[in-house]
């Protein structure tokens, strides 16, 4: 029979899948001899039958029921019970952490009655007691009976008035209680459920039901987090912070998330219970306080800490409840961190002797690199400062102010920059969080909601900038020294000092594209990147290539490390000036007339192929012969219409509208282009081979490679071929003829297609789009969003390669390709080329090299050393 519950004392941190993160690592450190309240774990299987089948799975309710009785019998005490109540939290743990973004509800088991054994129970503190059942009927009144959040906080703030929560005495916190329970009364049509288990129980369903949250489809789908993994339930006994000064509840980070250094890092909350922390209700204090407040639990916390990094052998980050004295771990998991502090930690790891460099290497993303190299604020340039908060998450963000999601995501959807301002944010700010540049809040730190989501999504934040006063009704804020910024206008924040300045201030490189670009790495970021990815380079089995069509691309691209050009298009070689030969050319009624133009053509191109050969300096470059139709380079049909129709028109110009009407397609993307060109139009893949061929002559050392789009049968490929090859042998030149597979027909032929050529390359941005019948540009504004909500892909297979379709063609290609031509060279050319799990696929799929663009070689270079170093797992995240 299926088990669906699991006591903390039987899981482990392997156990995620099943018991989600947060679950996993409480039973990992209960196991660890921490001290955890005790309780269990309803698995994400039930919750994935309850989310299909619309009702929990048979014999659920029994396990829960044992499960339930267990600790009623370990704590000595009943749930609810009237005169000495167990109480529980309920929390939401999926496998990957959405912070905020699902349920929990605390305090459950309290009614008109336990709450007077929880006050005995507290040697009389009835306003502790009080306390703890208001925030039952407001988390469970907005969680589980979906009552809107803010009638319940009005209803705070119109009885406490000026004074912080803590102000409020047992008989007023009595009252708010009856308030808040008409408040249920009134928007439910019913009385606020008062038998302790039937409290669990829908609050258990409450949080199953939060997995399809607005919200939390939206971060899911932001973070690519598959939709069907559903969430655990964690049940575990309560522990309390709020019952005075002597308690309190905090979260830490074993280091610091921003820049990795070590340390104890972390905010803390006197007489507080979990969420007040991060809501960001009161100001918290610094946790290096605590060592004053309470010295044994800040030293067994520090000591705790340290054991979990040594254990998980990474950042943690962990929150924590201390009830009188004593320390509770209510949550651990490793923590999210930016780009930099990732460099930085898994060198440090190193150094400590923790982990070896392979494992460095797959502690750090190419996305996270990708962020190390967004530009940075000039340094020199002359700014306004108006304020400073906490360097929350790193970058340079430049935009529009705007007070609400909503507006963000309206200027953003224009395709306006904005900074989206708030006093602090919520997750139902996410979507404007997502549209925003960057984000700055005045209130709350390093830990704060705003803080922790825009680290997961490498967004630029600044937070805490408490200097700043933010009047989100009135869309403005103040800074000091008299400084009023409104909804429009235009600031500049700085994620990695926290600095923000008002109107726009010039960015320049980051510290690590100038690495790149061939500096000494000097701080200590640049030499973790430099440490990380040597190694990488010398782990990897795929090659690394550039798409780069012009010299100063080819130079680039050399200096970001690319080994050679897998990508040389020739199009923009008919281009401005040119243009005129190539209306010649499709004008051209005999074959001396086409010749003419074309030999117009050729001394253009051969230079052009001179600078890329030098640029290249011995590396191989496969060059792609023209591939779009020629209709795309002649004059617009309407603009030609309309001067036809005038007197000025010329002879020319007529003849221009004749032609462009003739070449006219309904389907330009399936029609008369690639190779169908170079047999339909005589002479011009001629012409561009042998400017290919004089060039390479030209120039010492070059290693031309001729590569033929759009290839779907042999037959084609061989035409072109022997024409080819009559060529280079005139010109006394050697060179690698091979196709592009990105036609479906070439990958199903691929063995016979590899006896006329010597290498493949797997063009998959065709590919993708002939595959799925998918015309790019027209789908992806069209219905992608929807169909990323229906679930039908969790990404864009035009960003990330889909492994099941175009990912088995490609699978197919390489075998019956390789067994008809054992040597056969292999490449990928598409813009997966520079997508983490695209070059993973491309890793295991047997390639010999991957090709993107130049900014994104550093991305490739160190996915495919994490590709050859991680044994099983194709998650990149
Ligand atoms: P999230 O995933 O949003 O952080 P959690 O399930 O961690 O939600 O719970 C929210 C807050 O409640 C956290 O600060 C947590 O530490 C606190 N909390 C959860 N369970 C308990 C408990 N049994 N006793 C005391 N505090 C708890
Ligand atoms: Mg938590
Ligand atoms: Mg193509």
């Amino acid at each position: 029979m299926a088990k669906y519950v699991y006591d903390f004392t039987e899981g482990n941190r392997n156990l995620k899948d099943l018991l989600g993160g947060k679950g996993a690592n409480l039973a990992e450190m209960t196991n660890l001899g921490l001290p955890v309240p005790p309780g269990f774990t309803i698995t994400t299987e039930a919750c994935r039958h309850y989310l299909s089948a619309g009702s929990v799975p048979d014999g659920l309710d029994r396990e829960v029921a044992g499960h339930l009785a267990a600790l009623e019998s370990r704590m000595g005490r009943k749930l609810g019970q009237a005169d000495d109540p167990l109480l529980v939290s309920v929390r939401s743990g999926a496998k990957f952490s959405m912070p905020g973004m699902m349920e929990t509800v605390l305090n459950i088991g309290l009614n008109d009655e336990s709450v007077h054994g929880l006050a005995k129970q507290a040697g009389g503190n009835d306003r502790f007691a009080w306390d703890s059942y208001r925030r039952l009927i407001q988390m469970f009144g907005k969680t589980v009976l979906g009552i809107d959040g803010d009638l319940f906080e009005d209803a705070l703030d119109a009885l406490k008035g000026r004074r912080p929560d803590t102000g409020l005495d047992a008989g007023e916190l009595q009252r708010l209680v009856e308030t808040y329970k008409g408040i249920v009364r009134e928007q439910t049509g019913r009385e606020f459920p008062t038998d302790p288990r039937e409290q669990m129980r829908l609050a258990v369903m409450a949080v199953f039901d939060s997995w399809n949250a607005p919200r939390a489809i939206l971060y899911r789908r932001q973070e690519r987090i598959p939709a069907d993994l559903g969430t655990a339930v964690n049940i575990m006994a309560m522990v309390f912070g709020n019952y005075g000064d002597d308690s309190g509840t905090g979260v830490a980070f074993t280091r610091d998330p921003g820049s990795g250094r070590q340390g104890i890092y972390g905010d803390y909350l006197q007489n507080a219970q979990g969420e007040d922390v991060v809501a960001g209700i009161r100001n918290t204090i610094p946790l290096e306080d605590l060592e004053r407040i309470d010295p044994p639990s800040y030293d067994q916390l520090v000591s705790i800490m340290e054991t979990l990094e040594n254990h998980y052998r990474d950042l943690c980050d962990i929150e924590f409840t201390i009830e009188r004295g004593t320390l509770w771990m209510l949550q651990t998991r490793v923590g999210k961190r930016t780009a930099a502090a990732a460099f930085r930690i898994a060198t440090q790891l190193v150094d400590q002797g923790l982990i070896t460099m392979d494992e460095a290497v797959t502690r750090v993303t190419g996305d996270q690199l990708a962020q190390l190299m967004f530009p940075r604020f000039d340094h020199g340039a002359e700014k306004k400062k108006i304020a400073r908060g906490m360097n929350a998450s790193p970058g340079a963000a430049v935009g529009k102010v705007v007070f609400s999601s909503e507006r963000a995501v309206e200027l953003a959807g224009r395709g306006e920059d904005v900074i989206l301002v708030r006093r602090e944010t919520n997750p139902d700010d996410l979507a404007g969080m997502i549209a925003a540049r960057g984000i700055l809040t005045s209130r709350g730190g390093k830990t704060s909601h705003a803080a922790v989501v825009a680290r997961g999504m490498g967004k630029t934040c600044v937070c805490g900038a408490e200097e700043l006063e933010v009047l989100t009704a009135e869309r403005r804020f103040s800074a000091p020294g008299g400084v009023v910024v409104s909804e429009g206008d235009v600031i500049s924040i700085d994620g990695t000092t926290g600095e923000v300045f008002l109107g726009e201030v010039p960015v320049v490189d980051s510290a690590v594209v100038e690495y790149f670009e061939g500096a000494e790495p000097d701080d200590e970021l640049v030499k973790a990147v430099d440490r990380v990815m040597r190694h990488a380079d010398g782990a990897r089995r795929l090659g690394v290539r550039a798409n780069a069509d012009t010299p100063e691309d080819a130079a680039r691209a050399r200096r970001f490390g690319a080994q050679g050009i897998g990508l040389c298009r020739t199009e923009h070689m008919f281009l401005g000036e040119r243009r005129r030969l190539v209306e010649e050319l499709v004008l051209a009624t005999t074959d001396e007339e086409r010749q003419v133009a074309l030999d117009a053509l050729e001394p253009l191109q051969k230079a052009d192929f001179v600078g890329i050969f030098q640029a290249m300096n011995g590396h191989p470059v496969t060059i792609r012969l023209i591939d779009p139709p020629l209709h795309e380079f002649l004059p617009d049909l309407v603009d030609l219409s309309v001067k036809a129709a005038t007197h000025e028109a010329t002879g020319k110009d007529r003849r221009l509208l004749a032609a462009v009407k003739r070449l006219h397609e309904q389907n330009p993307m399936l029609g008369l282009r690639g190779v169908r060109l170079g047999l339909v139009i005589p002479g011009l893949f001629a012409m561009q081979v042998r400017a290919i061929a004089q060039a390479a002559a030209e120039v010492p050392g070059a290693r031309p490679e001729i590569m033929i789009p759009l290839v779907a049968a042999v037959q084609e490929l061989e035409s072109v071929r022997e024409e080819a090859v009559q060529i280079l042998a005139e010109e006394g030149v050697a060179a690698l003829i091979g196709t592009m597979i990105e036609v479906p027909r070439a990958a199903l032929t691929a063995a016979q297609i590899a006896e006329a050529a010597e290498f493949f390359s797997f063009g998959t941005n065709d590919l993708t789009q002939m595959v799925w019948g998918f015309s790019r540009d027209d789908v992806e504004s069209a219905f992608f969003s929807r169909y990323l909500d229906l679930g039908i892909f969790g990404v864009s297979p035009f960003e990330t390669l889909d492994r099941e379709g175009v990912g088995r063609l490609i699978e197919i290609a390489v075998a019956e390709g390789r067994s008809a031509r054992p040597d056969l060279h292999l490449g990928i050319c598409g813009e997966h080329g520079g997508d983490p799990d695209s070059v993973h696929f491309c890793h295991e799929a047997g390639l010999d090299y991957v090709s993107c663009s130049p900014f994104r070689i550093p991305v490739a270079r160190l996915e495919a050393g994490r590709a050859a170093l991680s044994r099983t797992d194709s998650d990149t995240r």
